[in-house]
């Protein structure tokens, strides 16, 4: 008998379930009626006032078993959904997704391209410190076949007395060596203020780690016409690096490189913990180049060569590493950079290795 009661009142249940369903379906309708309306009359879709007024009236007939503040959570996710329900299409679906562009975008950087298939070498030093420095990887870069050069000229460091990069003279050396030998330069521009005099001087910007969220900068760089390699921050999702890369794109500017360099962890064994899986993710959920910065990530010149093969198996459009004549002596990351024999041998491993991944 009283399983035969259980059952009784289960099925009510699924009953109310379905008028809720319906119910909640009619709501949906009108509120779709309402955000056209709105659209119409140019009115914001997102109205506290009617809110507020409308969970005022259901607190007000609300005698039921469930708490007030039960009663109001409820309520507010069916304003939520109600809301999202108004938001136009564009809104859901981000210019960066693949949902909004299924092809993969690919960057020109004169003539040479990331994000076509074909896996790409991005070399250089960590800093620009002198001509005799740049031109020492720019020769064994050409030696090796490579054309795309980094080099910071304005260095975002940790401390302010550490070496902040030579600045637009940084820019100028870095720039009479890629004439001269045939480069493309990616260097980082850390203010919307330079913005302006670095596209007189390098091939792409680079907005590092510590100004992913700068969203002035993000915003300036979108409106100019030179491909930008955004770089992951130090502690930021991957939902947080894909709206910062959608900051760049609703400027306008859709030639963009995303590169994972490292999160912060618990972990101390490296400088920062690679996420490698954030590849592939991005690759899925974006239309966009992915590459892996094995320097910044790592921190550990033992490491570039294994990660750097983790980055080519598992479909990066390319990959950075950091190169410096006399790594030593280097004004940063000295740890970290490769010397010119370990940079040489380091390419003709990964060579080797991209054959056997073909
Ligand atoms: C860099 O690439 O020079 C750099 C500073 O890296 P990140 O912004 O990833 O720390
Ligand atoms: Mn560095």
């Amino acid at each position: 008998m009283a399983t035969n009661e259980l059952t009784q009142l289960r099925n009510k249940i699924d009953e109310i379930n379905l008028q809720i369903l319906k119910l909640l379906n009619e709501r949906g309708e009108i509120v779709q009626e309402i955000g056209k309306q709105k659209k119409k009359q140019g009115v914001n879709r997102f109205d506290p006032v009617r809110e507020r007024q409308a969970l005022d009236l259901i607190i007000e007939h609300h005698d039921g078993p469930f708490e007030t503040s039960t009663i109001q959570h409820i309520f507010k996710e069916i304003f939520k959904a109600s809301l999202e329900l108004q938001e136009d299409d564009h809104r859901k679906a981000l210019l960066v997704s693949r949902k909004a562009r299924p092809e993969n975008t690919i960057v020109d950087i004169n003539g040479e391209t990331i994000g076509d298939g074909t896996q790409r070498f991005i070399m250089g030093p960590c800093a620009v410190e002198s001509y005799e420095q740049v031109k020492a990887v720019a020769l064994a870069m050409k030696e090796q076949g490579l054309t795309l050069m980094r080099g910071g000229a304005f260095k975002p460091r940790t401390s302010p007395y550490d070496f902040q990069g030579l600045g637009v003279e940084g820019l100028q050396i870095l720039r009479e060596v890629a004439n001269e030998v045939g480069m493309s330069i990616i260097s980082e521009i850390v203010t919307p203020h330079d913005v302006e005099i670095a596209v007189d001087y390098v091939d792409v910007i680079q907005v590092g780690a510590r100004n992913m969220q700068n969203f002035e900068l993000l915003k300036t760089v979108g409106k100019v016409k030179k491909p930008v390699l955004l770089k992951r921050g130090l502690a930021a999702t991957i939902e947080e690096f894909i709206n910062a890369a959608e900051y760049i794109i609703s400027q306008g500017n859709d030639q963009i490189i995303l590169c994972e360099r490292g999160i912060r962890t618990y972990e101390k064994a490296t400088r920062n913990t690679l996420d490698i899986s954030a590849v592939p993710i991005l690759k899925k959920e974006t239309h966009l180049p992915v590459i892996v910065d094995v320097t910044h990530s790592t921190g550990r010149r033992d490491l570039l060569l294994p990660t750097a093969k983790a980055a080519l198996a598992i479909g990066a459009d390319a990959v950075m590493a950091e190169v410096h004549p006399d790594p030593a002596v280097a004004l940063s990351d000295a740890a970290q950079q490769m010397n010119i024999p370990q940079f040489n041998e380091f390419m003709n491993e990964l060579k080797a290795f991209k054959e056997k991944l073909a």
